[in-house]
């Protein structure tokens, strides 16, 4: 259970819909990954796109990872929290003039670079503050990430990193930019990858490429893998916490990387999402003409993934029913004017009624950071696991 018998009683009395974040899953799912990549000198940015409550992320600060940033203004927030600059990357395939400068006057510790033109551009504007920006490039390696079209980021035909037939005209770039100071190579292929296999092949890819760059006479000091780690949306109670330990073993072995080389980590998704919980409200229950609908006071506006990209998360009634009833298949959508605001289809639970509280699972990473006021909602409200 999610909550006990005094939290749960707060928790009626609190106006829904609104995020829990489990403070001490959190803390549990940090330290997992600190000690995991710590012992073997890997370092670890945490994505803070996944989710950037100030509370999420001054936690995920005080265990000394850095930021990955994709914005100009996460830059700053992540400054705000006490992220230090020399442990943020910026990587996105669209900064903008005031972004890169916003960069370049903090110091920050990499660009990932996108394209050859990005590279001219940060350049520029570094001689014109008289800086010199570290890059490092981003290569789309042409690998599967095997997970939902939408968020695979690996493939030629997806937008990111630099075409592997610009490399050439990149490296030209770089020998004759005094602005530029080319640190290595960054790699991100995808989210949700739970099939581990991905990242050996990930592995084998990035020696390849450093062995080319290495042969054309560049000095590699940083190896950047992304991220991607996925997690258990199904079993979030059995699987609270990823797996680092498997997960970083499959990069120590496979990855070969020479003494002085650097590796890093941009994980996200994977130190978030199971800490944060969206507790709603049932609004109605209506019987179509072959459904049984549960109409939640939470929608897209709040949870955006199940629409954006068919994302399941697990649904539970916070409160056992007096007496167990035969368990029901629901379609429970929410509020919002579109067909897409739905949240699982023929889910079986207990039979509900109006005014039960539902809880959607595993919403910490990418939930709260993509919430809007289309059909003028109001703002997203949290809570956290020590303030009830
Ligand atoms: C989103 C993103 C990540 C984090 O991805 P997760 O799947 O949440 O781990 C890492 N690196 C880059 C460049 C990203 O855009």
């Amino acid at each position: 259970m999610l909550f006990d018998e005094s939290q749960l009683m707060t928790v009626k009395g609190m106006q829904t819909p609104f995020y829990y974040y489990d403070m001490n899953l959190l803390e549990a799912t940090l330290k997992a990954a600190s000690e995991a990549s710590q012992k073997r000198d890997f370092h670890v940015h945490y994505a803070v796109k996944a989710n950037f409550n100030d509370r999420v992320l001054q936690k995920i600060q005080s265990h000394g990872f850095g930021a990955d940033c994709v914005s100009g203004n996460e830059i700053l927030k992540s400054l705000e929290q006490g992220f230090p600059a020399n442990k943020i990357t910026f990587a996105g395939v669209g900064k903008s003039d005031k972004e890169i400068q916003i960069a370049l006057e903090h110091d920050i510790f990499t660009f990932n670079v996108e394209s050859v033109q990005e590279l001219e551009v940060i350049n520029e504007l570094a001689a014109l503050q008289g800086k010199v920006g570290n890059v490092a490039l981003r290569i789309n390696p042409n690998i599967d990430a095997k997970t939902h079209k939408y968020i695979t980021t690996g493939l030629d035909e997806n937008k990111f990193g630099i075409p592997a037939k610009d490399l050439s005209r990149a490296i030209k770039v770089l020998e004759t930019a005094e602005n530029l100071n080319f640190v290595g190579l960054h790699f991100h292929i995808g989210s949700q990858i739970t099939d581990l296999n991905v990242f050996k092949n990930l592995c084998l890819k990035v020696n390849q490429w450093k062995n080319w760059f290495e042969e054309k006479g560049l000095s590699i000091k940083v190896l950047n893998v992304g991220g991607g780690l996925g997690v258990d949306y199904n079993f979030p109670d059995e699987n609270p916490i990823v797996d680092f330990e498997r997960y970083f073993e499959i990069f120590d072995q496979f990855l070969e990387r020479r003494e002085n080389q650097e590796v890093h980590f941009e994980l996200g998704r994977a130190l978030v999402a199971q800490s944060g919980n969206l507790v709603s409200k049932t609004l109605y229950t209506k019987s179509g003409a072959q459904k049984n609908f549960l109409i939640l006071d939470v929608g897209m506006t709040e949870l955006l993934r199940p629409a954006l990209y068919q994302a399941y998360h697990k649904i539970e009634k916070l409160e056992k029913n007096p007496v167990e009833s035969e368990r029901i298949k629901y379609d429970i959508v929410g509020p919002i004017c579109e067909s897409s605001d739905a949240f699982g289809r023929n889910v079986e639970l207990p039979e509900v009624k109006r005014g039960d509280l539902l809880v959607i699972r595993s919403a910490g990473a990418y939930g709260e950071v993509m919430a809007s006021t289309y059909n003028l909602r109001e703002e997203i409200r949290y809570v956290y696991s020590d303030e009830i």
